[in-house]
C-alpha cells in the first residue's frame, strides 16, 4: 500500500524543463539582451534554488521574472558614476579629474575609429606617438622635449631607471614623500634600480648637504615636491635654481618630481599657488615630471618634460614601451593642453579649474536652492541646514590651504538613523552621492555639484533601502 507521502504530488517534479522555458517569449527577449548562454545558466541557477527550497513550483512567467532579476543583477556594472560632494575636488578614490567636453569628444573619436597615433599623415610613414602632445607641452612649459606615460609614478620610475640605474640619487630627507597607496619615494627609487642618498634633516637641508654628498657614484640631484604635507617652523630648503646650478657645476642632471605640477599660475585665479612646470624649467631643471589628472585636469597620465637628450634616452628605454599611454589618453590630453593655451578657455572648459574657481556666491545659491528639497526628503529623519564649509584641491595639492565653500549639513535626530546610516542612504541612491561625516553630521559640499537636476530627481529614493 502506498504511503501517505507517495500520494502527495512532489512539487519539485512540477518544475518545468529548461527547454520548455526557453520557448517562452520572455526567454527569447532575455536571450536577445543577455545572450542565450547566460539565460540558460540563469535558468539553471533559478531552478536549482527552487529545487533546494522545495516549495511549490511557480508559474513559468514568475520563474522567468526571477531569471530576469538574476541577469540584471549580474549585468549591473561595477564601475558607476557618482556625485562627488566630499569637498575634495580632485579625489583620487573617486577618479580624480573630470574630463572636459572637448577632451571627451576627442577621446571618443579616437576610440571609435582608427587614428594617426603613430602615423605621419604628411609623409605617409611611421610617426611618433608623442608628436601629438610634445609641441603643446613644450610651448606651455618652455621645455625642449616632452613624453607621456601612464601616470606620474610611472614617469618618476622611467626617469630614475633611465638616468640613475645602479647609481645614487641625492634627495633631501624632508622630501621622502609617501603619496598614498604604494608610492613612496624610497620604494620607487629601489624599483627603478637607483640608490637613494638622503641628505639633510626632515626640516632643514642646505646646499652644502647636497654638495658634500656628490661623488663618483652620483647620477643626479632630485627634488620631490612635498605635495601632501607642509613642514612649517624652523625650516630650510635649497631653492631649485641653486640646486640646478650645483648639479650643472658637476655635470649632473637635476630632476624634479613636481607631483601636481600646474601649467597655469593658480594665483591669477585667486587660488593658493602651486609651483608651475614652467618655473621649474626656467630655474634650470633638466627633467620635470608631473601628473596629467591632478591640477592639469586631464586624463590620468604622467608627463616628463626637459632636455631633449634626456627625454630621448627615456624614450629609448624598454620600460617606456611598457608604460606608454594609448590613443584615447593622447586624444584627451591633447584637447586639454589646447585649452590650457588660453587662460579664460582653460578656466571655462577644464572642470578641475572651473570647480576650483567656482564663485562662492554661486555655490551658496545652489545650497539655498537645494535646502528645501533635501529637508523635505529627510523630514522626520534628520535636520538639514546650509553651512559654510571648506573644500580642498585634493590629490596632494595644497593640503594646508582650503577654499571657502557652502554645503548642506545633515544632522541626525536622536531617534533617527545615525550620520553614517544617512551617508549610506545617499550612497545607495541610483546615482550614488558621496559626502563626508564631520562632527556627527553628514556634510554635502556643493562646490562640485554643477548639474542639480539629477541630484534632485532622485531624492525620492532616499531611504528606499532602509
Ligand atoms: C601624486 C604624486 C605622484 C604620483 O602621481 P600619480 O599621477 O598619482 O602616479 C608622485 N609624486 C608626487 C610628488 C605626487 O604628488
Amino acid at each position: 500500500m502506498p504511503t501517505q507521502d507517495a500520494m502527495t504530488p512532489d512539487p519539485r517534479t512540477a518544475l518545468p524543463s529548461i527547454d520548455r522555458l526557453l520557448r517562452h517569449a520572455d526567454a527569447a527577449a532575455l536571450a536577445a539582451g543577455h545572450g542565450r548562454q547566460r539565460v540558460v545558466a540563469a535558468l539553471r541557477a533559478e531552478l536549482a534554488d527552487l529545487r533546494a527550497a522545495g516549495g511549490a513550483a511557480p508559474g513559468d512567467a514568475a520563474l522567468l521574472a526571477g531569471c530576469a532579476r538574476r541577469l540584471a543583477a549580474g549585468a549591473a556594472p561595477s564601475l558607476v558614476p557618482v556625485l562627488n560632494l566630499t569637498g575634495t575636488v580632485n579625489h583620487t578614490n573617486l577618479g580624480r579629474a573630470l574630463w572636459s567636453q572637448r577632451a571627451a569628444d576627442a577621446a571618443y573619436g579616437a576610440m571609435r575609429g582608427a587614428a594617426n597615433l603613430e602615423f605621419d599623415l604628411d609623409r605617409g610613414a611611421r610617426g611618433a606617438r608623442d608628436s601629438h602632445t610634445e609641441r603643446l607641452l613644450c610651448d606651455l612649459t618652455g621645455a625642449e622635449a616632452a613624453t607621456v606615460v601612464n601616470n606620474n609614478a610611472a614617469a618618476v620610475l622611467l626617469m630614475l631607471n633611465t638616468l640613475a640605474q645602479g647609481r645614487e640619487v641625492i634627495v633631501s630627507r624632508g622630501e621622502l614623500v609617501e603619496i598614498g597607496g604604494a608610492f613612496r619615494v624610497p620604494d620607487v627609487m629601489r624599483g627603478a634600480g637607483a640608490r637613494l642618498r638622503e641628505v639633510g634633516t626632515t626640516n632643514r637641508t642646505h646646499r652644502h648637504d647636497y654638495a658634500g654628498a656628490i661623488g663618483p657614484d652620483t647620477a643626479a640631484l632630485m627634488k620631490v615636491h612635498a605635495s601632501n604635507y607642509a613642514i612649517r617652523g624652523f625650516t630650510a630648503e635649497v631653492p631649485q635654481a641653486d640646486l640646478a646650478a650645483l648639479a650643472a657645476g658637476h655635470g649632473l642632471p637635476f630632476l624634479i618630481d613636481l607631483g601636481s605640477g600646474s601649467l597655469l599660475r593658480l594665483a591669477q585665479f585667486g587660488l593658493p599657488d602651486e609651483p608651475t612646470v614652467r618655473q621649474a624649467i626656467a630655474d634650470g631643471a633638466d627633467v620635470v615630471s608631473f601628473s596629467g589628472d591632478k591640477l592639469l585636469g586631464g586624463p590620468q597620465c604622467g608627463i616628463l618634460v626637459g632636455k631633449r637628450e634626456l627625454i630621448d634616452r627615456m624614450r629609448a628605454n624598454p620600460l617606456k614601451r611598457a608604460l606608454r599611454v594609448d590613443k584615447v589618453i593622447i586624444a584627451g590630453l591633447e584637447a586639454t593642453l589646447r585649452a590650457c593655451a588660453d587662460t579664460d578657455l582653460a578656466r571655462r572648459e577644464i572642470p578641475t579649474l572651473r570647480l576650483l574657481t567656482r564663485p562662492l556666491a554661486e555655490i551658496a545659491a545652489c545650497a539655498e536652492r537645494l535646502h528645501p528639497a533635501v529637508a523635505a526628503a529627510l523630514a522626520g529623519v534628520a535636520e538639514v541646514a546650509v553651512i559654510p564649509c571648506r573644500s580642498q584641491i585634493g590629490s596632494g595639492a595644497q593640503p594646508v590651504d582650503l577654499l571657502d565653500s557652502r554645503g548642506l549639513a545633515i544632522t541626525p535626530r536622536a531617534d533617527g538613523p545615525s550620520a553614517s546610516a544617512i551617508a549610506r542612504m545617499f550612497r545607495q541612491l541610483p546615482l550614488p552621492v558621496i559626502g563626508r561625516i564631520h562632527q556627527g553630521a553628514f556634510i554635502l559640499d556643493l562646490r562640485c555639484l554643477e548639474d542639480e537636476g539629477p541630484f534632485l530627481a532622485q531624492l525620492g529614493h532616499l531611504g528606499a533601502g532602509r
